[in-house]
């Protein structure tokens, strides 16, 4: 339909509200704007953040020159007419606000043509007015530059992070909208850097490979299911390829990226039991269903959005992922069985025979008693006695407390041990990561890793921090590059390595060990600054003391 002005009674029931929030909005709405064109090309640049330009091209329908004015109206929209179409909204924009808010806060320039035309219409906007206007060629499709974004508002400018920061929210946004449209060619440049390239061949594990690499991308998991409500399709990690957050989590409903805490629970319920607590999946799932069924009108950046049956979307992603899981047999890393293995038991190491083990004593909270070797329990927790009861520790989290320690002592001394790889590994890197790496670099650099770039995304890892040597590496610098891309987390970045180094350096539960390894444990622990707790904050140990044993056992009132 041709563009016209929403009705007054359409516009007081659309969620409005601002749409330009910081420049990955921009290129958001962009995207958006171009998908519903039905282009199949989607050039995206942007250069210092977004802040100084944004450019979006597209292959798609066009805009008649008759048109080209009216779509920088408010309200103006060639989406939706009346207050029936509102129920079932099957494009991405609907509200006619993008392109006037835009250009609002910026000066833009579009140029346009249909295929029915022999020239195209080139406008130039400043503060909202048409300050040029001109016909011009160009192929089928449009171009919008957006240019000085937030200019006469400081404070808005202000408030941006920094170019880094927000080139890293752009890369994700057209990585999530590649994923969304596999057969749609997007290609981004981030200042003048190629940063993303899809084929648009329609192969969604193709789109995941060009994003996550493709070793990543073959180890996902095929999930479909379909039932009379909606259509489930997607990829899943084995439980073996978990992240430590949820960015890995996609979700697009009717082709729409959302952000939907429904289905990241349902996804995660499916792992239940998988993986550990901390670890989260990877999934790029679609659902399609009748427009009817779901409200999108709820939240102006149309990033949020209601079902009408919650419970049965649940289940059926749930379900939809579940059968992955189970179609495929995998080595996972469940849980280890439940199982109690005494070790010999340990002679005291510092206690004298004839000191009292249960000696009820005043401890310091931080420091640790004396401790004694009993036995591991599931090859997961060590279990000890102390002069106060019984002590059960959690062998993971007292290691990463050592580690942490060791190597921030380490790092502050400038005494960083580096332990070369004698083959250097290649990773590839996801264009949110990169920008990560290439702003972090230097820090990784000072905690002992020698990274250098090798090719497009890709990156040479030559040495890493001795500490670190029993990780898998690939995977412990993609939790560090996410853990250092949470800006919103106030953590400082040596710490947020130091824990992420720790993590992946650590013994893991599920490993048995002698008894004199737990014995240097608990010794290397009682050494740390704060044995009781691991660097995430979670207790190390579990203490039953004498008096509670007691009391259990009722032997005292
Ligand atoms: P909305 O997308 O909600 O309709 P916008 O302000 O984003 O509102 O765009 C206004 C109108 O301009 C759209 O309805 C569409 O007709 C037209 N338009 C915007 N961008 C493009 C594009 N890339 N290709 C074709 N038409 C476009
Ligand atoms: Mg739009």
């Amino acid at each position: 339909m041709p563009i016209q002005i929403l009705a007054t009674e359409v516009v007081s029931k659309i969620a409005a509200g601002e749409v330009v929030e910081r420049p990955a909005s921009v290129v958001k709405e962009l995207i958006e704007n171009s998908l519903d064109a039905g282009a199949t090309q989607i050039a995206i640049e942007a250069q210092g953040g977004g802040v100084e330009l944004v450019k979006v091209s597209d292959n798609g329908a066009g805009i008649p020159a008759s048109e080209v004015e009216l779509a920088f109206h408010r309200y103006a929209t060639s989406k939706i007419g009346n207050l029936d179409d509102l129920e079932k909204i099957s494009s991405l924009g609907f509200r006619g606000e993008a392109l006037p808010s835009i250009a609002a806060v910026a000066e833009v320039e579009i140029l346009t043509q249909t295929s029915s035309e022999t020239v195209g219409s080139y406008l130039y906007l400043r503060k909202g007015e048409v300050v040029r206007k001109e016909s011009q060629a160009r192929p089928r499709g449009t171009t919008v530059t957006v240019r000085r974004l937030f200019r006469y508002f400081p404070a808005r400018l202000k408030f941006l992070k920094s170019a880094t920061t927000e080139n890293s929210h752009i890369a994700h946004l057209a990585s999530q909208y590649a994923l969304a449209f596999p057969e749609v060619q997007f290609s981004l440049a981030l200042d003048k850097r190629p940063s993303l390239h899809t084929t648009g061949n329609g192969d969604l594990r193709d789109v995941m490979s060009t994003i996550y690499g493709s070793e990543l991308a073959q180890r996902m998991l095929s999930a479909e299911r379909e039932d009379a409500l909606a259509k489930i399709s997607g990829l899943t990690s084995p439980p073996s390829l978990a992240r430590s957050n949820r960015n890995y989590l996609s979700f697009f409903v009717n082709r729409r990226w959302v952000h939907s805490g429904l289905l990241s629970r349902a996804t995660e319920e499916a792992y239940h039991g998988l993986l550990m607590d901390g670890q989260h999946p990877i999934a790029v799932i679609s659902i399609s269903l009748p427009a009817q069924e779901l409200d999108v009108n709820i939240h102006p950046a149309k990033a949020q959005i209601k079902f009408c049956h919650e419970q049965s979307i649940f289940g059926g992603v749930q379900k939809a992922i579940e059968e992955a899981l189970v179609r495929t047999p995998i080595a996972s890393s469940k849980p280890v069985p439940f199982s109690i293995s005494f070790g010999q038991w340990q002679s005291p190491r510092m206690i004298t025979d004839n000191e009292p083990v249960f000696a009820v004593s005043q401890l310091p909270t931080l420091e640790l008693p004396v401790l004694r070797v009993l036995g591991q329990l599931a090859n997961t927790y060590i279990i000890a006695e102390g002069p106060d009861g019984l002590y059960l520790m959690d062998q993971h989290a007292a290691h990463e407390r050592i580690l942490y320690d060791r190597i921030l002592t380490q790092w502050a001394q400038k005494e960083v041990e580096v332990q070369g790889l004698l083959q250097p590994l290649t990773i590839e890197l996801s264009p949110r990561e990169k920008e990560t790496m290439e702003a972090g670099k230097e820090s990784l650099a000072e905690f002992g890793f020698s990274i250098e770039p090798f090719g497009d995304r890709s990156y040479l890892i030559r040495a890493i921090p001795a500490l670190g040597a029993g990780a898998n590496v690939i995977e412990m610098i993609s939790a560090l590059l996410d853990s250092l891309a949470n800006r919103e987390s106030l953590i400082p970045w040596e710490e947020k390595i130091a824990e992420s180094l720790a993590c992946h350096g650590a013994i893991r539960a599920g490993q048995q060990l002698k008894s004199e390894e737990m014995r240097e444990l608990i010794k290397q622990l009682e050494q740390t600054k704060q044995p009781r707790a691991c660097p995430h904050g979670r207790p190390t140990m579990i203490h039953l003391s004498a008096h509670q044993l007691d009391k259990e056992f009722g032997r005292i009132g």
